[in-house]
């Protein structure tokens, strides 16, 4: 404590503080993400990257606050994001600091603001007004000016002051395809190869209700394809090739999601044509006059949107209007050629990607600058939050903020619910021991090279548990067997005078063997690549069979191996014999060699290339339950 006050240099400030006590809370609508939870967020992340990397996209990370207008241009004033959701605040020009609370010097301060005004640093608009009533408080001030200043009139002068826009109205991004879309034109991406893939994913930030799957700070991954017009292009003879990027791009979500083993995907798409008499905007009109008419029969929120923002009274969950939107005009009838024969090729080319998917008319977007395709993507365990994807195209949005005549197509994961649907499907995807090893040291002489033995085992990538120096050796085994680490490597003393380590196995790997060995110490680090190897297999044989480790009890790799097979638990779990064979030799030469039976140079060599080619293999497996292993169930 002292020695925290005593850096601070504000002693009494900093003990006043702490005599004063206050919990601070995370602001409602936003969370902490904690280990072992972020493991998955991180596994999440990773195959994205993957992923999208496999389609040829490049990522992109834009700021989290733009301006204002950049938001309220692309994504519509009527729409709730921009209407009552966002974070907007004022950036005050630095030059403007408050005044000081004296009447000659808000004199001073209100002709600094005008000069601003003047000079266009700040808007005119609301400003203006503001600063006629603030010198009109002056003013009266002037007139019957005898004494001191009354309090009222400065905070009559503060709370104008208050209301003046001193600076650019910045909002923290709801979404981020706006800013992609800004960025695009920014760097002048249309002179880049064309079409430019983009991906992203990070917070944002929509002011709404927070309940289960709805944060105030949500994160998204996302992606964009956007394509600039060259001389020539557009028009009708582009539609099979825009349908082909639409499908692709949804290819890539439901590959993400199948590589994740996300279960119970389901996609649905539309069409909601584009913005002309003889497409989207005739039919918008039709379903004005269709909704006017049962006008009475809807709820206050439709009945507001008939107006505003009609197409989204479709996107109504109230039950008793249910019946009354099955009766209205569907999009699809009123559809122009061009938008009806690209619906059509994004279908067909949907099929021969093998993407399952269900049409639903009544799917539009809540964002105003989508056209033709969209898409929504729901998943299990959610509640009515269920929509973890939401997508579409928006060709003319890049040309709305300023840019050249640009296709745009992308869509947008909401990572919480994504993350939340995985923990629902498997509560402990958290398998296998926290830490491939423990190192340390049976007494102090020998404490130094135990740190050197963690560091350069560290380095190949193995996690590495150190217990505090000076723990009794006892204490330190148990308590690396409540960590259900299988390895311990101590550093002794005479063992080290004979270029010796201990190693000790803590659990069986498999019943035979020594418990005790010693390894020469400069084989520590094949050692140590040999065990890590094994630990990332148990894992994740352990991951996709989806049990809890608690199951396994002390069973070794190959007893699991053995029950996998008897108890038919995964039949299809090796897609080739010989992986289920490579995966049995190795999984015994791994063991022979943490055991101390050494093998040759080769077979060890053979063991690491073989061992993390089958690691891959197994990455790619499928987990019983998704798609393609329906019919494991
Ligand atoms: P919803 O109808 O659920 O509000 P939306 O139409 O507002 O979704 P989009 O703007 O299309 O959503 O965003 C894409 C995805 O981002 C959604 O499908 C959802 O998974 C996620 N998402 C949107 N808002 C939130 C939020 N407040 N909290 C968590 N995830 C969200
Ligand atoms: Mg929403």
């Amino acid at each position: 404590m002292e020695r925290v006050g005593g850096l601070s240099g504000a002693g009494t400030a900093f003990q006043e503080l702490m005599a004063e006590k206050k919990k601070f809370q995370a602001i409602k609508g936003t969370r902490d993400l904690l280990p072992p939870e972020t493991e998955l967020w991180n596994r999440v992340e990773q195959m994205a990257r993957e992923v999208f990397g496999t389609f040829g996209f490049g990522e992109i990370r834009p700021p989290i606050f733009e301006p204002t207008e950049l938001f309220a241009r692309s994504i519509g004033m009527d729409t709730d994001v921009v209407g009552k959701e966002m974070y907007t605040f004022t950036d005050r020009l630095r030059e403007l600091d408050w005044p000081k609370w004296t009447f000659s010097d808000f004199k001073r301060w209100i002709h600094l603001v005008d000069t601003f005004v003047q000079e266009g640093k700040i808007p005119r608009f609301r400003n203006e007004d503001i600063l006629d009533q603030m010198r009109a408080t002056v003013a009266s001030f002037d007139r019957d000016l005898n004494g001191a200043p009354e309090t009222d009139d400065l905070r009559e002068l503060r709370d104008l002051m208050e209301q003046l826009i001193l600076g650019d109205s910045l909002t923290l991004r709801p979404e981020a395809t706006a800013s992609v879309c800004r960025a695009y034109i920014e760097h002048g991406m249309h002179a880049w190869p064309q079409p430019v893939k983009l991906y992203y994913m990070g917070p944002m930030f929509r002011r709404e209700r927070p309940q289960k799957g709805r944060y105030r700070q949500f994160y998204q991954i996302g992606a964009e394809v956007l394509e600039t017009l060259q001389p020539g292009q557009g028009g009708a003879k582009d539609v099979p090739k825009d349908a082909t990027v639409d499908a692709e791009v949804i290819e890539m979500v439901m590959t993400f999601f199948a590589r994740l083993g996300l279960e119970g995907v389901q996609l649905e798409i539309n069409s909601i044509g584009h913005a002309a008499e003889n497409c989207r905007r005739g039919y918008v009109q039709k379903l004005k006059v269709a909704l006017e008419k049962v006008k009475e029969q809807l709820g206050p929120d439709s009945q507001r949107r008939i107006e505003t923002n009609p197409l989204r009274v479709l996107d109504s969950k109230l039950e008793r209007e249910q019946a009354i939107i099955a009766g209205l005009p569907k999009i699809a009838d009123h559809l122009c050629d061009d938008c009806k024969q690209q619906y059509a090729e994004v279908k067909r080319q949907l099929g021969l990607r093998g993407v399952k998917y269900q049409e639903n008319w009544r799917l539009v977007r809540g964002l105003d600058y989508y056209m033709r395709t969209t898409f929504e993507i729901t998943a299990r365990g959610l509640g009515s939050q269920n929509a973890v994807c939401g997508g579409g195209r928006y060709d003319g949005l890049v040309e709305l903020l300023g840019g050249l005549p640009t296709k745009g197509i992308g869509f947008a994961i909401g990572e919480d619910r994504l993350i939340l649907s995985l923990q629902h499907q498997q509560p402990s995807r958290e398998v296998g021991p926290r830490a491939d090893v423990m190192v340390t040291s049976s007494g102090e002489q020998t404490w130094q090279e135990a740190v050197r033995v963690a560091s350069s085992l560290r380095q190949q990538g193995l996690v590495v548990y150190m217990p505090n120096p000076g723990t009794r050796l006892n204490k330190a085994l148990e308590s690396a067997n409540r960590q259900k680490i299988r390895i311990a490597i101590i550093v002794g003393e005479s063992e080290m005078a004979a270029g010796k380590y201990v190693v000790r196995i803590l659990r069986p790997f498999e019943e035979e063997g020594p418990r005790d060995q010693q390894i020469p110490t400069n084989r520590l680090l094949l050692y140590g690549r040999l065990a890590k190897l094994r630990n990332d297999l148990e894992r994740k044989v352990r991951g996709l069979l989806g049990e809890n480790p608690q199951s396994f009890k002390g069973e070794g790799l190959g007893m699991i191996l053995q029950r996998l097979e008897a108890d038919k638990v995964l039949p299809n779990f090796f897609l080739r014999t010989t992986l289920k064979e490579e995966l049995r030799d190795l999984v015994q030469i791994l063991n022979r060699a943490l055991h101390g039976s050494y093998l040759t140079e080769g077979s060890e060599e053979w063991a690491l290339v073989v061992g993390n080619l089958v690691l891959a293999e197994l990455d790619r497996t499928k987990t019983p339950g998704s798609e393609d292993a329906g019919a494991l169930q």
